[in-house]
């Protein structure tokens, strides 16, 4: 791996009541003129307590955050913001991330949802119709309090246990990557985000040791540079949904299927255990079941033969099987997905 600078959360705190910890970082910035960003519900959740804690100088709500935070990148690029702290679910942190990446400020995320590895990673994403994933800074700091977390919708945590397991696919298609062409491999990054990921398929997680997790699996991001650790053929199935306008899953959902699917193809090729990952999430109550997610069998080949042509650079075990239509339709049969 080329030698190159890597930025990592300084700051994590992931525990019951952690709000107030913002302070101590906030602090430590000597930050004259914080923004926070929140959504409505997230405001009452955990940004009102932020609020009162850190005094930001301003507080944007947004309601469209994708639409809204190039406005707000327009608005505040010439004043002095010296940190913006992003509370919420995805896509207000999503938007942290490109805001504070402009603004080249320090970000603090203070997520309340545990549904995707978006928490500390660098890489902000955007669906809708066209999936698209811009690589930013990572946060600088991370206060994730399980107390506010374990409120939000539990089908929200079961989809964050998806991205999580994920994982498991995504490094073995990197190895493969690795062996097949001079990509820039890690070795830590790819331990980083499988130990997590492994830790599932023999124990149901807390709260917090899936937060820890999907930590981990952002850190990885930033020590690999790319998404590769967390994001191999089980996304390209994922996003291969999202393009051609499938059902109405949730990503960590979509991921979650994608991984029983890919660890089949793995368990074919190499070595692998589908039943384990598929037991995995049915213990934690994920969803295993195309059609609990409104997508049918037929669109769902679509999707997998789709996923062969996405991103082809990046290598995965649907470039080492090249599985045809008769293998989709078996792996779907045999994994009962
Ligand atoms: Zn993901």
């Amino acid at each position: 791996m080329k030698h190159r600078h890597v930025e990592l959360p300084s700051f994590v705190e992931v525990g019951k009541g952690v709000l107030d910890r913002t302070k101590i970082f906030v602090e430590s910035l000597k930050a004259e003129r914080v923004v926070m960003l929140c959504g409505k519900i997230s405001y009452e959740l955990a940004g009102r307590e932020v609020e009162s804690i850190v005094k930001p100088s301003e507080v944007f709500s947004l309601r469209n955050p994708r639409d809204e935070v190039s406005k707000l990148v327009a608005k505040l690029s010439y004043s002095d913001v010296d940190c913006v702290i992003a509370v919420g679910g995805g896509r207000i942190i999503d938007s942290g991330k490109i805001l504070s990446s402009e603004l080249n400020v320090p970000l603090v995320t203070v997520p309340t949802t545990a549904s995707h590895d978006g928490i500390a990673s660098p890489v902000a994403s955007f669906r809708n119709g066209e999936v698209f994933s811009i690589f930013t800074r990572p946060p600088s700091a991370v206060i994730a309090d399980t107390s506010v977390i374990s409120l939000c919708p539990i089908r929200l945590i079961r989809a964050g246990f998806g991205d999580l397991i994920s994982n498991i696919t995504a490094v073995k298609d990197w190895r493969l990557a690795k062996d097949v062409e001079p990509i820039d491999y890690s070795e830590i990054a790819a331990s980083i985000a499988y130990m997590p990921a492994e830790m599932l398929l023999e124990k149901t997680p807390e709260v917090d040791e899936l937060v820890r997790g999907l930590i981990m699996s952002g850190v990885a991001m930033s020590i690999a540079g790319s998404s590769r650790p967390a994001s191999g053929a089980e996304h390209k199935f994922s996003h291969a949904i999202d393009m051609l306008g499938f059902g109405k899953a949730l990503h960590g959902e979509q991921v979650g299927i994608g991984t029983i699917i890919m660890e089949y193809f793995h368990e074919i090729a190499y070595e692998g255990d589908w039943m384990k990952v598929r037991q995995a999430m049915e213990r934690f109550g994920c969803v295993v079941k195309l059609k609990d997610v409104g997508i049918s069998k037929e669109e769902a080949i679509q999707a997998l033969l789709k996923a062969k042509s996405i991103r082809p650079s990046r290598y995965t075990i649907l470039d080492e099987l090249k599985p045809e239509r008769r293998d989709f339709e078996k792996a779907i049969e045999v994994t009962n997905v």
